[in-house]
C-alpha cells in the first residue's frame, strides 16, 4: 500500500485515476464492441460503436422485441403505420432486414404499409406522402403493399362502410390509394379543419388527433382481416406519454399507452416496436443507410415548446433531464413496464379506443347531456369538454369501432 497519499504525494489513488481516465481515453479512439473499428456513434456514455456494431445492435435490439414477445407469426397480416418520421423510417428498415435472404431467422408476417395522410391540416399543406412511397419503393427485399388514406376520411359518416367497399374493389393493387374514392375530399377537410380549429387547447388537439389516427389504422385492421399494427413510437416519445398521460386525465390507462404491445381493442395489438430505441439511434441508424429524413408536421410543431401542448412540454423536459441523467427514460420505460392493465371494462371508448374505467363527475354530467354518457373515456371528455363545436360530430358515428373487428373476427 502506498503510504505517500496521506502526505499529498504522487498516490496510487491518483495513478489509479490516471490509468483509468488513460484506459476510458483508449476505448473512447475505437469502437466498444469489436475494439478495432473507428468510433460512429456514442448511445451510452463512454461506449462508441462502430458502425457495423451500430448497425447489429440495433437489429439485434429490434428482433430481440418481437422474439421475447413471440408476437409474430407466419402469414400474421402485419399493419406497418408509417408517418415518415425518423423513427417510422427506421422501423421499416429494421423491419426490411427480417426479409433478407441472408437473415438466419427470417421474418414471415405479410405486411401492409399504412401511411395516414394528414398534412391539409397544417398551414404548408404540403403532403410528405410521395417522399414516403419513393422510401417505401427504396427498401429491399421486403414483399409490400402500401395503402394511402386521407385522414379526413374519419369524418365521413359512414367511413367504414365505404372504404371496405372501396378495398374490396382494389385490393390486388401495389398501392391502394383511398384518394381515388368517390368523396368530397375538400368539403371533409374543411369539417376537420373546423372541428380542430374548435378544439381550444393545442393539448387536446394532439390528443384528439392521435386517437383518430388510431380510429384510422384499427378500421383498416379489421377490413384487411389484421389483427397486429406496428406503431413506431421510441423511448422518449412512451415516456414523455406516460407522463404527460396523468396530466391530460389518462392515468388509468398508462400500461396500454406505454407498453410493448397494447391490447386496449380486443382483437387488435398495437405494437410498439421501437420502445427500447432513443430518436438518435434511429437517426443514426438512417445515415448509415443514406437515408434522407422528411418533414412531417404536428399541431405543435411551430409552436414554443413553453405554450405548445403538455406532450410536447413533458417531452422537452424528459430529453433535458436525459441530457443530465442519462439513465431517465430507461428508469421510466421500466416503471412502465411493471404497471398493469385494469381488468373488468366491459365498454371502449368511442374515440381513442381505450377501455372505460372512471370519468370525474363533473364531466360525466356533460357528456350525460349528450347522451355519451358511456360511450366516452375520462381523457376524451376531458379534452372534448374544450370543444365549442356539438361534440356529437366527432364522435365516429357508426359508434363501435369493434363491430367491423367481430365481423371479420365471428366469420
Ligand atoms: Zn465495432
Ligand atoms: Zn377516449
Amino acid at each position: 500500500m502506498c503510504s505517500t497519499a496521506s502526505f499529498g504525494g504522487n498516490s496510487c489513488g491518483s495513478r489509479d485515476e490516471e490509468m483509468i481516465k488513460r484506459k476510458t481515453q483508449k476505448r473512447r479512439d475505437v469502437c466498444f464492441k469489436c475494439k478495432t473499428g473507428d468510433p460512429f456513434v456514442v448511445i451510452r456514455q463512454g461506449d462508441p460503436f462502430c458502425g457495423t456494431c451500430f448497425d447489429t445492435h440495433v437489429i439485434h435490439k429490434f428482433r430481440q422485441g418481437l422474439g421475447k414477445t413471440k408476437i409474430l407469426y407466419p402469414g400474421d397480416k402485419l399493419l406497418v403505420n408509417i408517418s415518415g418520421n425518423v423513427s417510422s423510417l427506421a422501423m421499416l428498415r429494421l423491419l426490411a432486414t427480417g426479409y433478407d435472404t441472408a437473415s438466419h431467422k427470417k421474418i414471415t408476417a405479410d405486411p401492409k404499409i399504412v401511411v395516414v395522410d394528414d398534412s391539409f391540416m397544417f398551414d404548408s399543406g404540403e403532403s410528405p406522402v410521395p417522399a414516403i412511397l419513393r422510401e417505401v419503393e427504396r427498401v429491399p427485399d421486403m414483399p409490400r403493399q402500401v395503402f394511402v388514406v386521407p385522414f379526413q376520411l374519419v369524418f365521413l359518416s359512414n367511413f367504414r362502410e365505404r372504404c371496405k367497399e372501396f378495398y374490396e374493389g382494389n385490393k390486388d393493387r401495389k398501392i391502394v390509394d383511398f384518394n381515388e374514392m368517390r368523396v368530397d375530399f375538400e368539403k371533409l377537410a374543411d369539417s376537420a379543419r373546423s372541428t380542430f380549429s374548435n378544439i381550444e387547447t393545442v393539448s387536446a388537439r394532439e390528443d384528439i388527433h392521435r386517437s383518430l389516427r388510431l380510429q384510422i389504422l384499427s378500421t383498416l385492421a379489421g377490413i384487411l382481416h389484421s389483427t397486429k399494427i406496428m406503431m413506431s413510437d421510441t423511448s422518449t416519445d412512451l415516456a414523455a406519454r406516460l407522463l404527460s398521460s396523468v396530466a391530460v386525465g389518462r392515468g388509468a390507462n398508462l400500461p396500454h399507452e406505454t407498453q410493448y404491445l397494447d391490447n386496449r381493442l380486443p382483437g387488435v395489438t398495437f405494437i410498439n416496436c421501437m420502445r427500447e430505441f432513443t430518436p438518435k439511434e434511429c437517426a443514426y441508424y438512417l445515415r448509415r443507410l443514406g437515408v434522407a429524413p422528411i418533414t412531417v408536421l404536428t399541431h405543435s410543431t411551430l409552436l414554443d415548446p413553453i405554450v405548445g401542448s403538455v406532450n410536447r412540454l413533458t417531452d422537452t423536459f424528459i430529453s433535458g433531464l436525459q441530457a443530465t441523467f442519462p439513465s431517465t427514460i430507461s428508469t421510466v420505460m421500466k416503471t412502465s413496464a411493471k404497471l398493469q392493465p385494469m381488468s373488468n371494462c366491459s365498454r371502449n371508448c368511442d374515440v381513442c379506443l381505450l377501455p372505460i374505467i372512471q370519468r370525474e363527475a363533473d364531466v360525466t354530467d356533460k357528456m350525460s347531456e349528450l347522451d355519451l354518457e358511456d360511450k366516452l373515456c375520462n381523457g376524451c371528455v376531458i379534452a372534448l369538454s374544450e370543444c365549442e363545436q356539438d361534440v356529437r360530430e366527432i364522435v365516429p358515428k357508426s359508434s363501435n369501432v369493434k363491430a367491423i373487428l367481430d365481423e371479420f373476427l365471428i366469420s
